[in-house]
């Protein structure tokens, strides 16, 4: 999963719903975590997503107002969010 930083609001619902793989980061938007809690500062960073958080994360990308949360498949196709959301 990846988040867009340019279509995001930070508004911080993600962070409330998977606190563990989302943080706000000095600029006020959402950046995900790596599986050691790292957060990745790049933008448009791509993590996996950990098993116990994955409903989490979906219900997350479905919601984004910014609808910037990206759940993609192995093969690169949209699981959740981004502009299906
Ligand atoms: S829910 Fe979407 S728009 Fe809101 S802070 Fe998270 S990534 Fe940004």
């Amino acid at each position: 999963m990846r988040v867009d930083q340019n279509a995001c609001t930070g508004d911080g619902l993600c962070v409330q719903l998977a606190p563990s793989v989302f943080e706000f980061d000095v600029d006020g938007l959402a950046y995900v975590k790596d599986e050691v809690g790292e957060l990745q500062t790049a933008a448009g960073a791509y993590v996996p997503i950990p098993l116990p958080v994955v409903d989490a994360v979906v219900d997350a990308a479905d919601e984004c107002p910014g609808t910037c949360i990206y759940v993609e498949r192995p093969d690169g196709t949209l699981e959740a969010g981004g502009p299906l959301s």
